[in-house]
Formats: structure tokens, sequence, C-alpha cells
């Protein structure tokens, strides 16, 4: 079956779906995206997914493309025409198309609006939980507004092609007094040999993971002590275990980091636990 992709108002083929070169989201990442899974054929945490592309896009003053009820409406089309069970759906709003110049365009320009849906085996990132993965560790050279979910990912997409090449999936950047903010597309969690939760504060310096605002409720409920604070690449090697969560990954651990071995060096039970739990705390909507 061929995929379907939502372009600025029309469904068309995946394979000539396009978007203007003066797209600014072409010309200068001037746009923002949300990534939300689709599990048995329903959205998982769409509010709280909506709710953060309404803020990312406030943040930086670009118009909601469309009312909520009707974008709601456009995803799900999306995931219906692409008949996806199990899989993500991806959509990005840009600040519209306009010639390129820096200033914004006059405010009657309509941001662009592209929604794709795409299938995926829920066996593989089982597999890959599984077995755990590796990190590398990665100086954050970016902005200071990276709660912004913005499409502008060059330094995210550099520090995970590094992880790739060094056999690695993931990287943690780590901030200049050597304490790790995020990974390149997921939150960072340890747990202490104590076994307290740790994972960085969401403020200006990370993105306010959905998963990671899910994961903190199924902690609470199983009754671990968690720490919203920055820590250092020295207690991450440390720890007793280390994970990462997404809405592509939920929670998978983590289990070298720099080609370290972390605590016994396979997955461990915290991050197994969340995992499990995860779909009981998510919102699944219809
Ligand atoms: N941090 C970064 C930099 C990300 O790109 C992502 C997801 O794409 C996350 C964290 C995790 O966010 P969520 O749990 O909403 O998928």
């Amino acid at each position: 079956m061929s995929r379907i992709a939502y372009v600025n108002g029309q469904y068309v083929a995946h394979a000539q779906a396009a978007v203007h070169i003066e797209d600014r989201g072409y010309q200068f990442a001037d746009g923002v995206y949300e990534v939300c899974e689709i599990r048995g054929g329903h959205l998982v945490d769409e509010r709280r997914h909506v709710e953060r592309l309404v803020r990312s896009l406030g943040e930086i003053r670009i118009a909601l493309p469309m009312p909520l009820a009707a974008l709601k409406v456009v995803l799900r089309e999306t995931i219906r025409r692409n008949r996806v069970r199990n899989g993500f759906v991806y959509l990005q709003v840009t600040r519209g198309v306009a010639r390129r110049d820096h200033y914004f365009p006059d405010p009657s320009t309509p941001p662009s609006l592209v929604v794709t849906a795409r299938a995926v085996d829920p066996a593989k990132g089982e597999a890959v939980a599984g077995e755990g993965i590796a990190v590398i560790t990665a100086p954050d050279n970016r902005w200071e507004r990276v709660d912004i979910k913005t499409v502008g990912l060059l330094p995210n997409v550099l520090a995970k092609q590094a992880a790739k090449e060094a056999g690695a999936r993931e990287a943690w950047f780590v901030d200049r007094e050597g304490r790790i903010t995020e990974g390149g597309s997921t939150n960072a969690w340890i747990v202490t040999p104590e076994g307290r939760l740790v994972t960085r504060q969401a403020d200006n310096g990370i993105l306010r993971g959905i998963t990671r605002t899910v994961m903190l409720q199924v902690a609470e409920q199983l009754q671990l002590t968690v720490e919203e604070r920055a820590f250092t690449v020295a207690e991450a090697l440390a720890a007793r275990e280390a994970f990462v969560t997404s809405a592509t990954n939920f929670a998978t651990p983590v289990v070298r980091i720099d080609g370290l071995p972390i605590g016994d060096g396979r997955p461990g039970a915290v991050a197994r636990a969340l995992r499990e739990n995860f779909h009981s705390f998510a919102e699944i909507t219809p």
C-alpha cells in the first residue's frame, strides 16, 4: 500500500509530497514539530503533544495552522489513510512560504502544515530494549531554547551521527559544567547506587519530553524516589542503571556510556518496570 502525506490542505502520495523551496522550514528551520505514538490504531498522549505544539508555536510566534479540532481530524485521517496500527505520526508547522528574508513574512502568510504517519514493528523496539543501548557523550552546543521543539536539529543530527559511527545509538549532551542535559532525541535518566531516580529538571536546557512527564507519574506510582536535577557524567558512569525516554523509545535501557558498562552492563529493573507500566499511564484517545 502506498503512503499518503498531508501537505497544506491536501492528502498526496508520499513519494510526491513536497513543500515549496521558499518554505521557511527549508530556508531557516523556522518551524516546530511533534511526534506522537500510534498504538492499536489510537494516538498516545495526543492532548499533551498538542499542548506542547501550541506552546512551541507561541514561543516563536507562529500562528496555529488550523483550529485544534481540525488538526486532530487531520492527524486521524493521515493515520487512517496510511492504515497504521502501531507506529508514529509526525507533524511539522513552519512560518510558511515567503521570499527569503529573515524578518517574519506578512502576517497574512499561512503557516505550512505537513503530517505523515509511519508504521513500525513494536517487536523491533522490544528487542532493542531487551539488549539495551550504548550512548556516547558529546558537548551540548545547542542554543539556549531547546525547550522549544524546533525543527532546527543540526547539533542533534551531528551528535547522533557521531554516536552511530562510534557503534552507539544515542548521544548524551554534556553542558559546560560536565552535567548531562539530555539525549539527541531522548531524555536522559539514571538510577543512583542508592536507588534514586534522577533526571534533569525541565527548564530551558532540555525538551520537556511527554514520555518524561508520564514516566514521572509511573515512578510515583511505583513509589520510586525521584530527583529532578542535573547529574554529571561521573555520576552516570557510577549509576546502578541508566535509560532514555521518548515517544519512540518509551524507556530504553542504556548499558554503556562512552564504552564503559553501566551497573552490571545489562538492562536494569527500574527501566524495565517503567517501560512495562508506561502505557497504563499514558492517555490513549480514540
Ligand atoms: N529530548 C529531545 C531533544 C527530543 O528530540 C525528544 C523527542 O523527540 C525528547 C527529548 C523526548 O520527548 P518525547 O518524550 O516527547 O518524545
